[in-house]
């Protein structure tokens, strides 16, 4: 059987040390618009694209899953909109044909980990085989000339993971987090808040998972109809 490990460079066998933690900062809150400072401690990573072109990349994470990922598939399909999918490897084995249905209607595909791991909890080599593990299911029905593309689970991954895997990834964060995972969050402020903090190029986070499903219903296709209506285009990454 093929090295994935090696044929991703992702042997982390030279990376025994513990990664750093940030102990202090943990997530109860976040910004719908990422902040410059943060953009600015992980240089290299994709926060957003060409601010010169009406164009907007949604992202979609932790799929790909019966009724909620066939949902957004149909909205995309139905605004005319190209987008990428961040997905689980687990959810890739567990539901193949959904997989495929994501592939067939021309989306792109990126690595989200094979089982939604912490980057700050889990030491780099498990980290990196986790995610090596996730891209040998994604390289079994999805082809790919560009760089391969990653984005961390829960946006946590250590400097030096980063950095690590920035040499065989495109790493993809955002400038906009939709908030559809927040069950507090009330629909049409989510709405409201992903609109105002989205310009040209910006990379928008939503997830086709079953906790976002309801404020997704809501909040995508009025944010497809906001956008097709303001001549911008959806591409995938
Ligand atoms: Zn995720």
């Amino acid at each position: 059987m093929k090295n994935y490990n090696k044929y991703r460079g992702l042997s982390c066998y030279n990376l025994l040390i513990r990664p750093h933690r940030i102990k202090t900062w943990n997530l109860k809150m976040y910004w719908h618009k990422t902040p410059y400072w943060l953009k600015a401690l992980y240089p290299g990573l994709s926060w957003h694209k060409s601010r010169n072109r009406k164009t907007l990349y949604l992202t979609f994470d932790d799929g790909p899953i019966p009724i909620v990922t066939e949902y957004v598939l149909e909205q995309l399909h139905q605004h005319d909109a190209k987008a990428t999918f961040f997905c689980v490897g687990d959810n890739i084995a567990k539901h193949p044909h959904v997989f495929q249905k994501v592939i067939e209607q021309g989306h792109s595909i990126g690595n989200h980990t094979f089982n939604h791991i912490n980057g700050w909890q889990t030491e780099d080599e498990m980290y990196c085989q986790n995610i090596a593990q996730c891209q040998k299911r994604i390289d079994q029905s999805y082809q790919r000339n560009l760089r391969p593309l990653f984005r961390p689970p829960y946006g946590k991954i250590t400097r030096r993971q980063a950095r690590h895997l920035k040499k065989y990834y495109e790493i993809i964060m955002w400038d906009v987090l939709s908030g559809d995972f927040d069950t507090d969050l009330d629909h049409e402020i989510c709405l409201e808040k992903t609109i105002s903090a989205t310009r040209n190029g910006s990379i928008v986070v939503f997830h086709d998972s079953f906790k976002a499903e309801k404020t997704l219903r809501y909040c995508l296709p009025k944010f497809l109809s906001y956008f097709n209506e303001r001549g911008y285009s959806f591409d995938a990454l």
